[in-house]
């Protein structure tokens, strides 16, 4: 189990804060994965390869508290969600090849030391227990002036936040008119949102939302929150995203991205 798990499934035992869950995992450096056989070309057919590190192997690693098979790339590090994100971002959008400002909440590090190398200090980062992100902050109060981004990237962050509306409102009021965001949350587009205030402690919540510090599942009002916010969204679904062929082979999951347009 890698160290992300077991700290998260000990906070849900022992009611650990938050606060204190996410400074262990982010003051010790997970070890990258390696220990992997690399695919000869010619089994390139039946082998799975990571679009953001490129690396092909037979087979990923385990990864979750119910050791989900094949989930996270044995180079890199990533899980499924990481992998439609950046395919996203390199087949949907430009935000990889032009010069733009972005900020990305809660850096994923197999992305971050990626966009970094291509923005530069364009490219910001905020969390609130990150210490090596470039700002620490509340995304309650983001201490960015009105319009300062042309592209937001927030993957797994929203169901963190008790008051998301008002997380809400700072994404959409640091984005520019004409401005694009790139969201990803649990999301059930067939149901409205299932969030139960009384279920307060890590444990209850690891029953109620599969995770001992999310506040809720989102369903589809998701979408006319963020509209009200300024922000006019698509949701994709990793069918409509990717072929049967690319899901195989990149190990993507039944998944939702939210595509938003500030207005
Ligand atoms: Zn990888």
């Amino acid at each position: 189990m890698s160290r992300l798990n077991r700290i998260l499934s000990q906070a849900a035992r022992t009611g650990m804060r938050e606060q204190v869950a996410y400074q262990q995992i982010y003051s010790g450096v997970e070890a990258p994965p390696g220990n992997f056989q690399r695919m000869p070309a010619s089994l390139g057919e039946r082998a799975l390869q990571c679009p953001i590190c490129g690396v092909a192997s037979d087979k990923f690693l385990p990864f979750g508290l119910g050791g989900r098979p094949n989930a996270q790339c044995p180079n890199c590090g990533s899980l499924e969600r990481h992998r439609i994100f950046w395919l996203y971002l390199s087949d949907r959008t430009d935000f990889l090849r032009r010069p733009c400002k972005l900020l990305h909440t809660a850096p994923e590090s197999c992305l971050e030391a990626r966009l970094l190398a291509r923005h530069g200090s364009d490219y910001v980062t905020t969390d609130r227990y990150n210490r090596r992100v470039s700002i620490e902050a509340d995304l309650k109060a983001l201490p960015f002036v009105d319009s300062a981004f042309d592209v937001l990237l927030s993957s797994h962050v929203l169901e963190h936040i008790e008051d998301d509306g008002a997380a809400i409102h700072e994404l959409s009021r640091v984005l520019r008119p004409g401005g694009k965001a790139v969201i990803m949350v649990p999301y059930d587009p067939d149901n409205p949102t299932y969030s139960n205030p009384v279920l307060t402690t890590p444990a209850e919540r690891m029953v109620a939302y599969g995770h001992p510090y999310h506040y809720r599942i989102y369903g589809y009002d998701l979408l006319d929150r963020l509209a009200g916010a300024g922000l006019a969204t698509r949701v994709w679904s990793t069918n409509e995203l990717f072929s049967s062929a690319q899901r195989r082979r990149y190990r993507l999951n039944a998944n939702y991205l939210l595509a938003c347009d500030k207005r």
